[in-house]
C-alpha cells in the first residue's frame, strides 16, 4: 500500500493508472500536475487525482510512488522539474512508449538518483487521448514491459512487478535496445504504413469518393491512423533510427511485390502472399495483450 501517488500528466494514460492504484486499494492519496491548469483541474473534479499541484516538483513532494505520463519529449524536462526531491525510496515509473530515449534522459538528469527510475511501458491503450477517458480497466489483463538498467534499484523493480501485476498486468523485463527494436516493427512501423495509407488516398481528387466505398478490412486495417498526432510524432522521433530500419526493410519487401505485379508473375506473387497469409494465420495474439 503506498501513501501517496505523485501524478505527472494527468491523461489517458496517467489517469487510468491512478484510478486503477485507487480502485485496488493500493494508494491513499493522488497528487496529480499537468501542463495545463485545466487538465489538472479537469482530473480533480473527475476523482482522477485528490489534489492539484502547481508543479512537477511539489507533486513529487510527499510522494512514495511516481507516475510520468506525459508524451515522451517532455520526459527529461519532468526529471529534471523533480531531480531534487527524488529519494533512493521512491518509486518513479514512466509510460513511455519508447525506452532508449527516456533512459538516456535519465541518466542525464536523474544522475545518482537513476536507481529509483524504473522504465515502464504498458502495451494499453486508446485512440483517444485527454483525462476524460481514464478507465480503471485500462491495464487490467494487458502486458507491461518493464526495461530496468544495471544501476535500477531491485527493490523498486521488484514493487514496480508487484503493483503492475496486482492491476492484473502481465509484467515481462527486456532491455531498452530489445524493446526499440521490437516495438518498431510490431508497432511503430504500422502506425506510420497508417498514416500514410490515409494521407495517400485523401490526397487524391476522387479520396473521399474512395473512402466512402471502403468496408470492414479498410477498417480494420486503418484503425490506428485515428491515433494523437502529437503523441505519434514523439514516439517516431524518438525511436527514428529503429523506426528507419524497418521502413527500408518493409520499402523493399513491398518493391518485390509491385515487381511481382508489374512483370505479371503471378505464382511468384502468389507465393509471397501465400508466405504472408501462412506467417499470419500461425500468429495469434498472447491473450494477455488483448
Ligand atoms: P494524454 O492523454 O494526452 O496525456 C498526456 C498528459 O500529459 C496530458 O494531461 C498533458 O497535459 C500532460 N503533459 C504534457 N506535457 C507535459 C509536461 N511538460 N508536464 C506535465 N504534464 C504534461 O496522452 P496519453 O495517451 O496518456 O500518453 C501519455 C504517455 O503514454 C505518452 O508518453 C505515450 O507514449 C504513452 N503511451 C500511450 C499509449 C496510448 O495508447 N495512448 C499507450 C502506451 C503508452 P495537458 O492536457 O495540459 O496538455
Amino acid at each position: 500500500m503506498f501513501e501517496q501517488l505523485g501524478l505527472i500528466g494527468c491523461g489517458l494514460m496517467g489517469g487510468s493508472f491512478a484510478l486503477a492504484l485507487k480502485r485496488a486499494g493500493l494508494v491513499k492519496r493522488v497528487v496529480g500536475y499537468s501542463k495545463s491548469p485545466s487538465t489538472t483541474e479537469r482530473a480533480r473534479s473527475l476523482g482522477v487525482i485528490d489534489v492539484e499541484a502547481p508543479s512537477a516538483l511539489l507533486a513529487v513532494s510527499g510522494a512514495d510512488i511516481v507516475l510520468i505520463a506525459v508524451p515522451v519529449s517532455a520526459t527529461e524536462a519532468t526529471f529534471k522539474a523533480i531531480k531534487h526531491l527524488v529519494t533512493p525510496q521512491m518509486l518513479i515509473m514512466d509510460v513511455g512508449s519508447t525506452k532508449r530515449d527516456v533512459v538516456d534522459a535519465a541518466r542525464r538528469a536523474l544522475r545518482e538518483q537513476i536507481g529509483s527510475f524504473v522504465p515502464a511501458h504498458p502495451i494499453a491503450g486508446k485512440e483517444v487521448s485527454g483525462v476524460e477517458h481514464a478507465d480503471p480497466d485500462l491495464y487490467s489483463g494487458k502486458q507491461i514491459i518493464l526495461t530496468p538498467i544495471e544501476r535500477t534499484h531491485a527493490p523498486q523493480v521488484q514493487q514496480a512487478i508487484d503493483v503492475w501485476s496486482a492491476l492484473g498486468c502481465n509484467v515481462l523485463k527486456m532491455t531498452p535496445e530489445s524493446h526499440d527494436a521490437a516495438f518498431a516493427s510490431v508497432s511503430h512501423l504500422p502506425h506510420l504504413i497508417a498514416f500514410a495509407l490515409m494521407n495517400s488516398i485523401t490526397g487524391q481528387n476522387q479520396g473521399k469518393d474512395f473512402l466512402s466505398l471502403a468496408g470492414p478490412g479498410f477498417r480494420d486495417f486503418t484503425r490506428i491512423a485515428a491515433s494523437d498526432p502529437h503523441m505519434w510524432r514523439d514516439i517516431m522521433i524518438s525511436n527514428r533510427e529503429e523506426l528507419l530500419t524497418q521502413s527500408k526493410l518493409f520499402q523493399r519487401n513491398l518493391q518485390a511485390l509491385e515487381l511481382m505485379i508489374s512483370n505479371g508473375n503471378a505464382d511468384a506473387l502468389e507465393e509471397l502472399i501465400g508466405q504472408a497469409s501462412q506467417a499470419r494465420a500461425n500468429w495469434s495474439m498472447n491473450k494477455n495483450r488483448r
